[in-house]
C-alpha cells in the first residue's frame, strides 16, 4: 500500500511535468472508484491552467483556478507521467492530458483510489478538515505528542497510527521508530514522558525523511511505461523479523496484534 513517503515521492516525480500545464481534457475510463468520480466537472476543467500541486496527508492536489483535483492511490494505486499517445493498459482509469504532448496516468486495480474535485476552502472539506499535523513539518513535535497524549489510554502505536494526531505514520513507520525510541508499543500513551516523546517524534521523522530519501531513487520511473513506481523498502530493524534476533541485542523480535495490526518489537530494548 502506498504510504506517505511513496505518495510524497509521486508528487515529486509529476510536479515538474504538471506544474503551469494547460489541462486539454480528464479521460475518466472507470469512473467507480472507492467514490464515484464526478466526470463532467473535472472535464470541465479543460482549457485551464494546473497552477501547483501539493501533498497533505496521503492525498495529492492539482489547484486549478476553478477546483482543486484530490487524488489518493488507495490501496494499489500509482501514478505516472507518458506520452499522450501511449495506450492505456488494464486498470489505467484516468488521463489528466496535459498541453504539453504528456499525461499523467491513474492506475489503480484494486479502486480503493479516489479522484475527486473540491471547492476552497480545501482545508474545510471533510476528508483533509480533520488531519492532524504533517510529521516532517514544525507543528509536529514532542510537545505536541505529549500534550495531545495525556488523556489517552490507548497504546501508544495506536496513538501515531492514528490520522488526528499526525498523518502518514502507517504501520511500518510506527514500528520502527518506536523501536528506535526504545518504546514499547503497547504503553499507554498517556504514560509517556514528555522527554520520551521528544525522541519518538524525532525518530518519526527520520524513519519517514530516510523513506523518501530511498524514493527520490525511484523518480525516473514516474515517466517509464513499463512497471510501476516501485514502492520501497528501507532496512527493517524489527517490522516483519518475528523471532530474528534484534540488530542490537540479539534478543528474538516478538510479534502481537495491537489494534488489529501486526506489531513487531524487541522486548528487551523497549520498555
Ligand atoms: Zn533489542
Amino acid at each position: 500500500m502506498p504510504e506517505l513517503p511513496e505518495v510524497e515521492t509521486t508528487l515529486r516525480g509529476i510536479e515538474p511535468h504538471a506544474r503551469g500545464q494547460l489541462i486539454e481534457n480528464i479521460v475518466v475510463r472507470n469512473a467507480g472508484l472507492r467514490w464515484p468520480v464526478p466526470v463532467p466537472e473535472l472535464q470541465a476543467l479543460a482549457g485551464l491552467t494546473v497552477d501547483h500541486l501539493e501533498r497533505r496527508a496521503k492525498y495529492i492536489l492539482l489547484h486549478t483556478a476553478q477546483g482543486v483535483i484530490l487524488l489518493h492511490l488507495g490501496m494499489s494505486g500509482s501514478m505516472r507521467v507518458l506520452p499522450a499517445n501511449t495506450p492505456p493498459q488494464k486498470h489505467d482509469h484516468i488521463d489528466i492530458v496535459l498541453g504539453s504532448g504528456d499525461l499523467i496516468r491513474l492506475n489503480d486495480p484494486r479502486r480503493f483510489g479516489c479522484c475527486l474535485l473540491l471547492q476552497p476552502p480545501v482545508q474545510q472539506h471533510k476528508l483533509l478538515a480533520n488531519l492532524g499535523p504533517e510529521p516532517l513539518s514544525t507543528a509536529f513535535d514532542g510537545d505536541y505528542l505529549f500534550e495531545r497524549s495525556r488523556a489517552k489510554k490507548t497504546p501508544v502505536k495506536n496513538f501515531i497510527m492514528n490520522g488526528n494526531t499526525v498523518v502518514g505514520v502507517g504501520n511500518i513507520y510506527a514500528s520502527e521508530s518506536l523501536f528506535g525510541a526504545g518504546i514499547r508499543p503497547s504503553t499507554q500513551a498517556a504514560k509517556i514522558s514528555r522527554a520520551r516523546y521528544h525522541v519518538l517524534a524525532d525518530k518519526i521523522k527520520a524513519v519517514l525523511a530516510k523513506a523518501i530519501e530511498a524514493g527520490g531513487t525511484t523518480l525516473n520511473d514516474f515517466t517509464q511505461t513499463d512497471g510501476k513506481p516501485g514502492y520501497f523498502t528501507q532496512e527493517l530493524q524489527v517490522y516483519g523479523r518475528q523471532g530474528e534476533p534484534c540488530n542490537r541485542c540479539s534478543t528474538s523480535i516478538k510479534s502481537v496484534v495491537i489494534g488489529q495490526r501486526n506489531t513487531f518489537f524487541c522486548p528487551s530494548c523497549q520498555k
